[in-house]
């Protein structure tokens, strides 16, 4: 149950939300993030080259192919992935493990395959499919976020819609229609009580 062995580890605290490329897991995160800092949200570490406005340490580790390597050789992520076919992201283990040891809820945004690697490891963990309205509505915010270009949108579609096909695998679905209704879903699931408005 316990990946590390050491049995600390609570059950049911761990939160796993994947879902399609472009539903909108990074907004719900974001979301939580800025409205509830009682949720312990983990920064994966990742081989991609930081957007605009990302910061190192909050939105994610930047790190080299090199130091990626250093990491799955020692062990020290809980799953990682090849994500779009390109560059690699993890969640870093001894973080999550800490957290869930001091009885916090814990969040993961992560990709099937990594949401798949986490039920292997710790099958206690409570796994919530984020999903579009439709299908229609998925490509069309794919095309509209416009940060990637026609052959990476290409490459995303095909991945978002065999990852559609996985919601059965999961413990629940939170349709993504409106982010704070979502997120306030999500929350409530993780035994919180939602808050109605933005804290800003
Ligand atoms: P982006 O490059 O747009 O920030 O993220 C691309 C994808 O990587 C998203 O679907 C996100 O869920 C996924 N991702 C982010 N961090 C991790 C991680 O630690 N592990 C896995 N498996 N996927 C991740």
């Amino acid at each position: 149950q316990n990946p590390s062995g050491g049995g600390e580890v609570r059950p049911g605290r761990l939160t796993v939300l994947a879902g399609p490329t472009a539903v909108g897991k990074g907004t719900v995160a974001a979301d939580i993030r800025r409205r509830y800092e009682q949720i312990w949200l983990s920064v994966s570490v990742t081989t991609r080259p930081p957007r605009p406005g990302e910061v190192d340490g909050v939105h994610y580790f930047f790190v080299d192919d090199a130091k990626f390597d250093e990491l799955i050789a020692t062990d020290q992520l809980l799953e990682w992935a090849v994500v779009h076919g390109r560059h690699r992201y993890g969640t870093p283990r001894a973080a999550v493990e800490q957290v869930l040891s001091q009885g916090r809820p814990a969040l993961l945004e992560i990709d099937l395959q990594g949401a798949r690697q986490v039920r292997e490891n710790m099958a206690s963990a409570f796994f919530v499919f984020l999903k579009p309205p439709s299908l229609d509505e998925l490509v069309r915010r794919l095309v509209g976020r416009g940060t990637e270009d026609s052959e990476e949108r290409a490459r995303r579609l095909r991945t978002a819609e065999v990852e559609m096909a996985a919601e059965s695998e999961f413990d629940i679905s939170i349709v993504n229609d409106d982010v704070l209704r979502a997120t306030n879903e999500l929350v409530s699931w993780m035994g919180l009580t939602p808050t109605d408005s933005p804290v800003t």
